[in-house]
């Protein structure tokens, strides 16, 4: 990258200040000795010990060195045979809503309608009388006929009214009860950005895309703080289950923002939350808000916010996805963009002058294209050298603007599982030219960008193995297809565990101080049961994590 010498300078300033400061008789708070450290830093690829102090990495060598360490109160980890990475971050996802969709009905993997009614039947047994069910997961494309539902489909749960979210969240599908309460009907007009599906009759089928799916949102009850707060608690006890020790959370509202806040001053953020903040006001009070204070980060960098997320389109499941030419099995349409063009000019200077990064959802090869048009015209109006604006996503781009991220500096944050999730359906949308530009990992890394990785959880599950395995296979997890789909633009396990470490934290602005193993950086790991440079890729997905730490705090241990 280039300011990847100004990086290399000031990791030389910090093991030099440490240096000074650290003595012989320094007695470590954690020592983590006898496995195998993979560090990140190409100055010293690997180590078998690391020192811990103050939530800092104090040293970083042999097993025999780490000795003076030790002192009466120093907390000993013994990892012979398990293997340590950088702690790994999620690149993009959804706190509040893994949280919400572990308490909620979980719909990934069924099989059909019909299935998915039996379910709701069962639930509706023990559900309070008029209660909301919610569930999300469903996915068309792993049904027999691949079609939208209908509210038809959902016949006996009328009792209740019934909100189902599709695995991306870009589309809704309600019974009945969900219509007559909310007023949908034949005449009623979608909000901008959003659609009503329908069926022959005209009359709505029950499935909402995008912005339509507000007109249910807003009638649904009012979820408790209490309840939120512990959907958050749950999100971050399956994270750290799993080997994250943080996430760039991908829109957080007013309202999650004061969660995250409550729970670090009660000191329970033991996870750290690089927010990205959403303000779907029209006004957008709340983002100018945070313009006129500047960015926001804590001591100890648990919760840091100096970026905004925008959407410029929908997803490629629900056709939402704004493309140039009309998808490849629906003609007369191309996707929608969610807000007019200029208006992502206008944010984008905005966060120029405040010191906010954007970070814009952009799926389709237009959403892409009209977003870089729009960066590019902000940053020539107001060059800045250090953006690192993002585009979430970046999933079907054309081979030209793929180059243009690259020159433009704008990092494009990827979702490995999107990939293998989506490759059964991708091609029918997009046909065999368009397909070249869809996931293109291997495109964008010879172009010169990094590719900080993310799972868009609950999108897909938030293990980071899988990803790290989908990115080296491009396979499921039946292994199929047999040689990688598309198998050119697979990512090295290298390329991949720096998409989760090094890269997530320049996107975040924190290689300095996270991403790798080293001398004066926090003390966060991801300690496995083997080895994943080194063994076959088929076995990546099944690593087992056998801690999470986070500042030098063990907040996940494996008990079995
Ligand atoms: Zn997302």
């Amino acid at each position: 990258m280039v300011n990847a010498k100004a990086k290399l300078l000031s990791g030389i300033i910090i093991m030099l200040t440490v240096a000074a400061t650290t003595h012989a008789q320094t007695s470590a708070d954690l020592v983590i000795r006898g496995g195998f450290i993979h560090t990140l830093n190409p100055q010293q690829p690997t180590a078998a010990a690391v020192a811990i102090k103050e939530a800092k990495i104090i040293f970083v060598g042999d097993r025999n060195d780490v000795g003076k360490y030790i002192g009466k109160s120093t907390q000993v980890l013994d990892i012979e045979g398990l293997t340590a990475l950088p702690g790994l971050t999620d690149a993009h996802a959804h706190l509040n809503s893994l949280g919400r969709s572990l308490a909620q009905l979980n719909l990934l993997g069924t099989t059909s309608p019909e299935m998915i009614r039996t379910l709701l039947l069962e639930q509706i047994k023990s559900a309070k009388s008029g209660a909301w069910i919610a569930g999300r997961g469903w996915d068309q494309n792993d049904w027999p006929d691949q079609q939208f539902p209908h509210w038809k489909d959902l016949a006996g749960t009328e009792s209740h009214p019934v909100f189902l979210r599709r695995v991306d969240g870009h589309a809704a599908w309600v019974n009945k009860t969900v219509l007559k309460l909310c007023g949908i009907d034949a005449h009623t007009v979608a909000p901008q950005g959003g659609k009503i599906i329908h069926d022959a009759e005209g009359k709505p089928t029950g499935v909402l895309i995008d912005n339509a799916i507000d007109l249910v949102v807003r009638k649904m009850s009012k979820v408790t703080y209490e309840t939120r707060i512990a959907w958050m608690q749950k999100a971050i006890e399956k994270c750290h289950s799993v080997g994250l020790v943080g996430v760039h959370d991908a829109g957080v509202d007013p309202l999650k923002w004061e969660i995250y806040q409550q729970l670090q001053l009660d000191d329970n953020l033991n996870f750290r939350v690089y927010a990205m903040l959403e303000d779907t006001t029209e006004e957008r009070l709340w983002m100018k808000q945070w313009f006129s204070q500047g960015p926001f980060s804590t001591q100890g960098e648990m919760l840091t916010l100096r970026s905004l997320k925008l959407y410029a389109d929908g997803a490629l499941g629900s056709r939402g996805a704004a493309l140039l030419k009309p998808y490849g099995d629906d003609p007369e349409n191309s996707g929608l963009m969610i807000h007019p063009d200029e208006f992502y000019f206008q944010i984008a200077e905005e966060a120029l002058h405040a010191g906010f990064q954007v970070c814009t959802h952009a799926i389709g090869d237009r959403g892409n294209r009209v977003i870089l048009d729009q960066y590019e015209k902000a940053l020539t109006k107001n060059p800045k050298e250090d953006h690192r604006f993002r585009i979430e996503h970046a999933q079907i781009v054309s081979l030209d603007d793929i180059l243009r991220f690259a020159e433009l500096g704008v990092i494009p944050s990827m979702q490995p599982t999107h990939a293998t999730s989506d490759m059964p359906w991708a091609e029918n949308r997009l046909g065999s030219e368009r397909i070249k530009g869809a996931y293109a990992w291997r495109k964008f890394l010879d172009a010169g960008s990094i590719i900080p990785c993310g799972s868009d959880f609950p999108v897909e599950n938030p293990n980071p193995f899988w990803g790290i395995y989908a990115a080296v296979t491009r396979q499921d997890h039946s292994r199929q297809p047999a040689s990688g789909w598309y198998p050119e633009e697979c990512m090295t396990v290298a390329e991949a565990v720096r998409g989760f470490t090094l890269d997530a934290a320049y996107a975040g602005f924190a290689e300095k101080t996270r991403g790798s193993i080293e001398v004066g950086k926090l003390a966060d790991f991801t300690i496995i049961d083997r080895d994943i440079y080194v063994i076959p890729a088929r076995e990546i997905k099944d690593t087992q994590v056998r801690y999470t730490i986070v500042g030098g705090r063990i907040v996940y241990q494996a008990t079995n």
